[in-house]
């Protein structure tokens, strides 16, 4: 654990990383709590939050990565995956360091789990908020989305660059784990669009085995607000992991959950999983499984279910839930508009498809 010096504030502050908290809540002895993330970190004078990237200094809590950037592209939407919304439009994706949770599987562990604090200084680029807006514009993105890492810990950065967004026109995509708290969703509601979110599993001991998190029902609750509360347009994803979250019972609950709670017309991404990390010992999804899950899904009401991570000539696409018309034909990353209105419809029965253009 790297300690809190007077040194790396100063070279934080000089890379322009460095900004008070928001949703810092004083608990006395110099104690502060972090309410950004559903973790509420108690953190105490000299000591550092869970996913590193939150400092007590001197009584007061800063935000050790504003504007650091880990890694940033120019990427189809599709790749979030997002498929409803502007479907054909491109990103920019970007991402800094740190995470919130501590998955056994993750992919992005070299961003994800890095020390903001010892990477001081010496971390990537800085891009302030005015900045990726014009780098977004200059490679030709209608949006932003907050990925790789975790944007649930990231408040302070996503906030300034999302209210930006909005008075330029451009949208907002945060690809989350879905840990942020209430509090954290209100500040930015007004500000995101897209809430494309895990739903690991309805399991609470998947969370916290794999994850070290107690509980999934935060992370759906704050789902049900961004859709429901903040109007947002929501789309979930579930990594299936054979022996961990496979079984009927979990993909009918989740199915189920999602149509009762977030609507039939969400989109439901059911993705492979690859052996890594501390799971490369198991293999590869079963292809047998996943078209399962689609089945489950659209017994469970779900109208667009889609197959992520492996080649598949339909899994992508989009037909409407009522005439079977095919509307988006996706393959790689493109996507290709067929029969749908400029209002998001089916343009054989106006079936309403939730496809925000
Ligand atoms: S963002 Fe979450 S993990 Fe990080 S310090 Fe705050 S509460 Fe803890
Ligand atoms: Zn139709």
């Amino acid at each position: 654990m790297v300690q809190v010096t007077a040194q790396i504030i100063k070279k934080l502050d000089e890379q322009g990383a460095l900004k008070e908290a928001l949703l810092a809540y004083e608990l006395g002895g110099g104690r502060i709590q972090c309410n950004i993330c559903q973790r509420r970190c108690n953190i105490d004078a000299g000591g550092v939050g869970y996913c590193k990237t939150k400092i007590n200094f001197d009584g007061v809590l800063y935000d050790t990565i504003y504007g650091l950037i880990s890694s940033a592209n120019a990427d189809p939407i599709e790749k979030k995956p997002v498929f409803h919304f502007k479907p054909g439009s491109r990103c920019f994706s970007v991402g800094s360091l740190g995470c919130n949770f501590r998955c056994d599987f993750c992919q992005n562990g070299q961003i994800a789990y890095s020390d903001a604090l010892q990477n001081a200084g010496g971390c990537k680029s800085h891009i302030t908020p005015e900045a990726l807006v014009q780098l977004a514009q200059t490679h030709n993105c209608q949006g932003i989305a907050w990925t790789y890492n975790e944007p649930g810990i990231w408040l302070n950065y996503t906030l300034d660059c999302a209210i930006l967004c909005k008075t330029l026109g451009l949208y907002t995509v945060y690809v989350t784990n879905g840990y942020a708290t209430q509090e954290h969703l209100d500040i930015i509601g007004p500000y995101l669009d897209v809430y494309r979110v895990d739903i690991k599993s309805m399991n609470d001991s998947f969370y916290q085995k794999l994850i070290k998190v107690p509980s999934v029902k935060g992370i759906l609750d704050v789902a049900e607000s961004a859709r429901h509360k903040w109007n947002m347009h929501v789309e979930c994803v579930t990594n299936i992991i054979p022996d961990w979250n496979d079984s009927e019972d979990n993909l009918r609950k989740t199915a189920t959950w999602i149509a009762n709670n977030l609507g039939p017309a969400t989109p439901w991404h059911v993705t492979r999983f690859f052996p890594y990390g501390k799971l490369s010992h198991i293999p590869p999804t079963p292809l047998h499984t996943l078209n399962e899950a689609v089945k489950i899904g659209s017994e469970c009401g779900l109208q667009f279910v889609y197959l992520g991570n492996v080649h598949s000539e339909t899994g992508e696409n989009t037909y409407c839930p009522d005439c079977g018309n095919l509307l988006i034909e996706r393959s790689g990353y493109a996507a290709r508009l067929h029969g749908i209105t400029a209002d998001g419809r089916c343009n054989a029965d106006n079936t309403d498809i939730n496809v925000h253009l």
